[in-house]
């Protein structure tokens, strides 16, 4: 049975990147009819950050990950958080100890950055100097034995051999083989006694039967170590996949400074879930060349590994704009509703659901997000606060405003019931027919009357929303007030 994980650190809120990543193997287990495990990798005290185990949880909730096993739901490989597992970490590090694998190292941080400095000022690579550092093997078993018993501080390393290779295989990038001489020797458990990332993450893959590890592209440099501590233990790898960088515009790696990273914050911007979870997606993988949209039930059906990218993926804000624009389209305008109505009422605005709703109908073909409605429709909620005098001076001139008010009593001789498109159109173009002119000759003067707007959605239905009583009492007063 597939089973993978997604394994963050809580050290800041959750990561678009990290999103992605929770994505992926959610697709991929599901695709697989297997599980997804969340496990929350805090053992780095220095960096913990309160609540992130949270908005973890609660973004991907948000997006539709759905999580089999994990610290608010328990599950039978607990607990799911590695600070509550250090037990078994150490055991693991001591057991490595004893096979020779692992070995200890009393080195202080000045005498570890005295190293580097050599190291840099000979133009070496900076790596463990196994050979002249105070550690089990420069030291001699009886002084280990002496420090440890005098409680002295130090480090558990990992042994790589100095000499052969490493071979490693990812799904997205294939084999590759590593000069273990260039490999350090990690460390596994650190002085405070809390293992570093690379023990834990082993250790629990193999402990919670993880059979695929997906993960960031930032993880790769670290398999060659992974696969020499699964060597070390005898344990048999998970097959892993690491997943492209992402980029931004200039083909950087997309960051903080890139503006708002954090999933909350696309949410704060009204990104729908569906937009940001489709685009994410997208961020490295498309089963097909010609289409974008797919919902989250098509994706895991096509997802596959083997068509990852290996290439960067650039983050491009006006694509998941396009996209936000598509669900709004999609999704059923309820939905929509439900978010605009206290946008209208912070602006003193109380429409009924339905008549809030028939606006949404009319303008969401032509905007991305909920919160541009109350501007773009500021004259459906409200009366025209400004008029756009451009286009006031195109289209106000001449025999308008007699046109104008010619239209207005005809509309308003209509039957209630006949306050319809149709109806509607048939009056104006009626009437341009009379007059012997093209129809713009009339609605531009109308949208003008009773939007005061340039831009708006197709007139006919505009008017049908705005309602007969509106529509003709602005083209009247329009005509009055010039
Ligand atoms: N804790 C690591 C992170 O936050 C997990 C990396 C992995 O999946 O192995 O990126």
């Amino acid at each position: 049975m597939v089973r993978v994980r997604f394994a963050p650190s809580p050290t800041g809120l959750l990561h678009v990147g990290a999103l992605r990543t929770a994505l992926y193997n959610d697709l991929f287990a599901r695709h697989h009819n297997g599980k997804t495990i969340l496990r929350i990798e805090d053992t780095d005290r220095t960096r913990f950050v309160e609540g992130a185990e949270q908005d973890f949880i609660d973004m991907c909730e948000w997006a539709g990950i759905k999580f089999d096993e994990g610290p608010t739901i328990g599950g039978e490989y607990g607990p799911y958080r590695q600070s509550e597992r250090t037990d078994l970490y150490r055991q693991h590090a001591e057991l490595l100890i004893e096979r020779e694998t692992a070995y200890y190292a009393f080195d202080t941080a000045e005498e570890i950055d005295a190293m580097r400095t050599r190291q840099k000022a000979a133009g070496i690579a900076p790596k463990y100097d196994r050979s002249s550092m105070r550690n089990q093997f420069t030291l001699g078993a009886e002084e280990t034995a002496r420090l440890l018993a005098e409680g002295a501080e130090h480090t558990v390393r990992l042994f790589v051999p100095l000499v052969g290779e490493t071979r490693t295989t990812d799904m997205v990038r294939g084999e590759s083989v590593f000069a273990n001489r260039l490999i350090d020797d990690q460390i596994l458990l650190k002085s405070d006694g809390f293992p570093t990332y690379h023990l834990a993450n082993i250790v629990d893959d193999h402990h919670m039967n993880i059979t695929h590890v997906i993960r960031g592209e930032e993880w790769l440099p670290s398999l060659p170590k992974h696969i020499i501590m699964y060597e070390a233990f005898g344990w048999d790898p998970p097959q892993f996949a690491h997943l492209p960088l992402i980029l931004n515009k200039d083909r950087k790696k997309f960051s903080k400074r890139d503006g708002d990273v954090s999933v909350v914050d696309f949410i704060e911007k009204g990104y729908m879930p569906e937009a940001l979870v489709n685009f994410c997606a997208l961020l490295g993988w498309n089963p097909s060349a010609d289409r974008e949209i797919y919902t989250y039930e098509e994706m895991t059906e096509a997802f596959e590994i083997a068509k990852v990218n290996k290439s960067g993926a650039i983050f491009d804000y006006e694509k998941l704009d396009w996209m936000n624009g598509m669900y709004l389209r999609s999704v059923p305008v309820e939905r929509i509703v439900v978010d605009l109505l206290p946008m209208l009422k912070e602006r003193g605005q109380e429409p009924s659901e339905a008549y809030a709703a028939a606006v949404v109908t009319l303008v969401r073909e032509r905007i991305n997000f909920t919160h541009e409605i109350p501007d773009f429709a500021d004259y459906l909620f409200g009366e025209i606060t400004e008029v756009d005098e451009a286009y006031r001076e195109k289209h106000w001139k001449g025999e308008t405003p007699e046109r104008v008010a010619e239209l207005a009593v005809r509309l308003d001789d209509l039957a209630p019931v006949d306050w319809t498109d149709a109806r509607i159109e048939e009056v104006v173009r009626g009437y341009a027919e009379e007059l012997g002119v093209g129809a713009g000759k009339l609605i531009h003067p109308i949208r003008l009357t009773t939007t005061g707007k340039k831009v708006g959605a197709g007139m006919f239905e505009t008017m049908t929303v705005l309602g007969q009583q509106k529509t003709v009492a602005r083209m009247k007063s329009f005509g009055e007030s010039q």
